[in-house]
């Protein structure tokens, strides 16, 4: 059975879509714990990014960094501070977060309440920057 994440790169669930490629997707994150809190999957279905052979890995992350070019351009941030955990969802992702301090990636506090409307412009904005 097809991950959420496969389903929502297949355009299957709803998502405010930031990047694609042949090989990766990215989107926000539905629960936010920084604005623009992006995640990126490969479309291909692995449970534990560390089970990524080295060249696709590499690809993954490549891809990552363009992601993050793209929310720096339009994120007022210090840094994008990378998070890998996967405890939540059996498909692997690295959550890309603008940070401005550590405890702007704090995971186990409250998120962010942010509308559908603020998501959409957001994700419009960092895919207008992805290059
Ligand atoms: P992790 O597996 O890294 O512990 O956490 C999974 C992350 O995916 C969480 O930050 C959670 O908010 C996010 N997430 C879970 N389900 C969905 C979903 O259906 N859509 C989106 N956009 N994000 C999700």
């Amino acid at each position: 059975m097809a991950t959420i994440f496969s389903k929502i790169a297949a355009g299957e669930i709803p998502c405010h879509k930031v990047a694609e490629n042949e090989e990766f997707f990215a989107f926000l994150d539905i629960n936010p714990v920084a604005v623009g809190h992006t995640l990126v999957i490969p479309k291909k279905e692995v449970d534990y990014l560390f089970d990524i052979d080295d060249a696709m890995l590499g690809r993954m992350m490549a891809f990552a960094k363009r992601v993050a070019r793209a929310q720096e351009a339009v994120i007022t941030c210090k840094r994008v501070g990378l998070a890998v955990m996967g405890l939540e969802v059996p498909h692997a992702h690295i959550h890309l977060i603008p940070i401005q301090k550590e405890s702007d990636m704090y995971f186990g506090g409250a998120k962010l309440k942010l509308s559908a409307e603020e998501l959409d412009k957001i994700a419009t904005q960092i895919r207008n920057e992805f290059k």
